[in-house]
C-alpha cells in the first residue's frame, strides 16, 4: 500500500506533469494552423507542410490521452484507487509510478498490452 507521503508525492508530479502538458496542448492549438505554417522553412513545399501538420495533429492527440489519463488518475488518488494496475488489480510499486505517476498497468500486463497491440 501506498502512504500519505508518498500519495503526495505522487500527486505533485501529476499536476506538475498535467501543468506542462496544458501548456503544450495550448501551444499546439495555437500554432497548427496559419502561425506554424509561416514558421515552416520550406513553405512552398506542400508535402512537408501537410506532414508538419498531421504530425502537430497526432502530437496533441497524444498528450489530449495522457492528459486524460492523468485526470483520471487524481480522481482515482481523490478515491482511494490509485496505483492498482487495470487489468489484474496488483498494486503497482511506487517506484514505477514515480516515474510515470499515470501509469495504468503492472510491468506485466503492460509488456501482454503493448504484445496485444503490436499483434493487431
Ligand atoms: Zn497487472
Amino acid at each position: 500500500m501506498l502512504n500519505k507521503e508518498q500519495l503526495t508525492r505522487l500527486k505533485e508530479r501529476l499536476l506538475d506533469v498535467r501543468e506542462a502538458l496544458v501548456r503544450d496542448v495550448d501551444h499546439i492549438q495555437k500554432h497548427s494552423n496559419d502561425e506554424y505554417e509561416s514558421e515552416a522553412p520550406d513553405i512552398n513545399d506542400e508535402a512537408s507542410r501537410t506532414y508538419s501538420r498531421n504530425l502537430m495533429l497526432s502530437r496533441g492527440e497524444a498528450e489530449r490521452h495522457q492528459l486524460k489519463l492523468i485526470d483520471e488518475a487524481l480522481s482515482a488518488i481523490e478515491s482511494g484507487d490509485y496505483g492498482v494496475c487495470v487489468d489484474c488489480e496488483s498494486e503497482i510499486p511506487f517506484e514505477r509510478l514515480l516515474s510515470v505517476p499515470y501509469v495504468e498497468r503492472c510491468v506485466n500486463c503492460m509488456t501482454k498490452f503493448e504484445d496485444k497491440q503490436r499483434g493487431q
